[in-house]
């Protein structure tokens, strides 16, 4: 017996953090998880997790939060991405091969290399190897002065040409300055725009992109229908003000995810 599966009418593709997962102790956002699965699977609506955490930590996530299952997960900052099937995750070998062409040979210790040469790299410290990637250098700071230190770093790099960009962001739970070095271009946007081609969506269309926060940004403001979670921080909501196809929910993580999926449903017109 041969089993039709229906391709997917539409794609979210979602932040975790602060986004789908559900807040800590809103019991709405639970109760809203559970009835977002079901509009996934009655409307053949495709997921795609789209994550600053590492790909382990991404899938853990899943059982953890009772999460719907992904069909694909971008995760490492959009230096990696996934296929997820039978409960396995297959990294994409093409598109990590396209991030090694952009880094050009600059690997975790000729970027170190260059950075201990300047006199505040003491004040960076390197994130545990679980974090690190060939494709994703990063590093631990003081909260305080993580923008200055980005933009040492961004100075390093600039004077020797290398094609690394500097993403620097506060762990909104711990409080940590983070610092990751990426191949330069290469951001969550970037990895959703591959993906959409590789799969043959067009991303203005096919696609809703929902997040909270700075590395969110550009895949928010990309042409998507694109959703904002009502405890986005302020300078994300300022960035998408006046913007036709962004949706600034007045709900909060998972609960604004589902509405803003409940509204594409009722109007296509709004994707
Ligand atoms: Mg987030």
């Amino acid at each position: 017996m041969t089993m039709t599966i229906e391709p997917f009418t539409h794609w979210l593709f979602t932040d975790l953090d602060g986004t789908l997962i559900p807040l800590d102790g809103e019991k709405q956002n639970v109760e809203d998880l559970q009835q977002l699965k079901t509009l996934l699977a009655e409307h053949r609506i495709g997921l795609t997790f789209v994550t600053g955490r590492h790909l382990s930590s991404a899938l853990a996530a899943i059982p953890e939060f009772d999460l719907p299952i992904p069909q694909w997960v971008i995760s490492d900052v959009g230096t990696r991405i996934s296929e997820y099937a039978n409960g396995a995750a297959t990294s994409n070998a093409d598109y990590r091969g396209q991030l090694l062409a952009i880094i050009d040979g600059w690997n975790a210790d000729k970027i170190i290399s260059a950075l201990t040469q300047t006199f505040q790299y003491e004040h960076l410290e390197l994130q545990e190897a679980e974090k690190q990637s060939p494709l994703k250098i990063s590093f631990y700071t003081d909260a305080e002065c993580v923008e200055s230190l980005a933009n040492e770093c961004r100075l390093v790099f600039n004077r020797r040409a290398a094609p690394l960009a500097v993403v620097s962001s506060v762990d909104p739970f711990t409080g940590d300055g983070l610092i990751d070095v990426l191949p330069a271009g290469v951001d969550k946007a970037y990895a959703c725009k591959w993906l959409a081609q590789t799969l043959g969506l067009r991303f203005d269309r096919d696609i809703t992109y929902a997040g909270d926060s700075g590395n969110d940004l550009a895949a928010l403001t990309s042409g998507c229908r694109a959703i904002v979670v009502g405890n986005a921080d302020t300078a994300t909501k300022q960035h998408v003000a006046g913007l036709a196809q962004v949706w600034v929910s007045s709900k909060t993580a998972t609960s604004a995810v589902v509405e803003g999926v409940i509204d594409g449903i009722k109007n296509p017109e709004h994707r």
